[in-house]
């Protein structure tokens, strides 16, 4: 299926051959989405210019193409969280992406003999500058009771989002039910290994007490996503909703309406969804991952056998009842539909499945929005020595998406930030950077729940 990706064409062929399929995706977002499926890899040189800016915290997951333990051959200490490039023969407009780090990536970041910090591809300067995110002012301190405020409530998207991954690993893992894109508990162990403190459960107390820590230093993001993995049977002697709720109740309690607040949790039930919106949980995030029936069940064993598809997506459309629709957010991981051995064999059909998807929602006003997939070695897929979908198909599904979203005249989404090319920070995706001329939600709209 990978015409683009055929040994037989450099990387420049590769990506000049998708952009003249599609001429109506900036070359910004070709180079992101390219960026985020193979990853980057920085010089020496690129690795000393980070070093006063925002490292990778691992949020979540390990989002890199090598575990830690091949990495540490190599050097990568010091690797920026993320990078935004711009400028170059292209004029390109500044562009924020996460980093996933590939020792074997084509991409580089590296520092020229005039000191200027650039990204190539193939040893050829796509941008002549990269710059890398700011270390939010809080980061160095710590809650009263020793935990690390950069463990506890890392910043991501350029400051914007505060992402608190109150439960760091998932009990889908438990009987091998996870999905299988997905390297949350075995991140947590090979983090662990590399001797970083990295908490199973964080307290409730802890949370709110570095966010107001986070205010006191001047930060100012505009949102923060509280997630985990997946409770199917007790932590701390609770369900799933029982254990996450009070970490919403409480922020909100102390720091009312202070942020956009976020949630990822599985798809509820409507009286606990009922529940997390009257916390002051703003946008509900139900990820739904993939949407073909057959590889839904093959890729989310665990939300399969817990919930079931269909009624995953009836919980969906219910939370769009309780919440404005376009505040109802499921997560795609964009390209895992083309994994083998179940995968699609062709881009068309894998565009047919997902815009299928996208069309089924958005139509009822639902936005789904996307994570690139990116094969990490420990992850199920992974192991099985899975590769990214193309860029080609990328690329096409990001048209699919925009076209979808203009054609159902849906607003931007909120939580994300400012959209379009040159403003977007969300950086695991360039959804959002491929958004024209739409009104900036977040400064029309304060939704508060119905
Ligand atoms: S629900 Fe799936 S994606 Fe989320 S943490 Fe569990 S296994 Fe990973």
């Amino acid at each position: 299926m990978d015409r683009t990706d055929s040994t037989a064409m450099n990387h420049h062929d590769r990506i000049q051959a998708v952009r003249e399929e599609f001429p109506d995706i900036p070359a910004e977002a070709v180079f992101k989405e390219d960026l985020l499926r193979l990853g980057v890899w920085f010089t020496g040189d690129a690795l000393r210019a980070a070093e006063d800016y925002a490292r990778k915290s691992y949020f979540i997951f390990s989002f890199d193409r090598r575990p830690l333990a091949d990495l540490d051959r190599l050097p990568r200490r010091g690797a920026p969280e993320e990078i935004r490039f711009s400028g170059g023969r292209e004029d390109l407009s500044p562009t924020v992406v996460s980093v996933r780090l590939n020792p074997e990536s084509p991409w580089v970041v590296d520092v020229t003999e005039e000191g200027q910090t650039v990204l190539e591809l193939d040893g050829v300067t796509m941008a002549d500058r990269v710059e890398f995110a700011p270390i939010p002012p809080y980061y160095g301190g710590s809650t009263s009771d020793g935990a690390s405020l950069i463990e506890t409530a890392p910043s991501i998207e350029w400051g914007y989002l505060l992402y608190l991954t109150v439960f760091r690993m998932c009990q889908y893992f438990n009987k091998g039910e996870e999905c299988r894109f997905c390297d949350i508990n075995s991140n947590f162990k090979q983090q662990r290994d590399d001797g970083r403190t990295y908490n199973a459960v964080k307290p409730v107390e802890r949370i709110v007490e570095a966010l107001s820590l986070i205010l006191e230093s001047g930060a100012e993001p505009g949102a923060y996503t509280l997630t985990g993995g997946a409770v199917t049977s007790e932590l701390q002697g609770k369900g799933e909703l029982e254990f996450y709720l009070p970490y919403a109740e409480a922020i909100e309690k102390a720091h009312p309406g202070r942020w956009i607040g976020k949630m990822v949790v599985q798809a509820l039930p409507e009286d606990q969804v009922r529940r997390i919106r009257d916390a002051g949980i703003q946008i509900y995030h139900p990820n739904y991952e993939i949407w073909d029936e057959k590889l839904f069940e093959k890729i989310c064993p665990g939300k399969t056998r817990y919930v079931g598809r269909q009624e995953w997506i009836d919980r969906i459309l219910a939370a769009a009842e309780i919440f404005p629709p376009q505040d109802v957010i499921p997560n795609f991981v964009a390209g895992v539909e083309t994994a083998p051995p179940h995968g699609f064999a062709t881009e068309e059909e894998a565009w047919a499945s997902t815009g299928e998807g996208l069309e089924f929602f958005m139509s009822r006003g639902v936005i789904p929005r996307f994570t690139t997939w990116c094969p990490e070695p420990l992850s199920g897929l992974g192991r099985e020595g899975a590769q990214p979908a193309s860029l080609r198909y990328h690329v096409g599904l990001l048209r699919l998406w925009r076209d979808t979203h203009e054609r159902h005249a849906l607003p931007a989404p909120r939580g994300y930030g400012r959209p379009g090319r040159g403003h977007a920070v969300f950086s695991v995706s360039a959804f959002m950077d491929v958004i024209r001329s739409q009104p900036d939600a977040e400064s029309l709209t304060e939704t508060s729940p119905s």
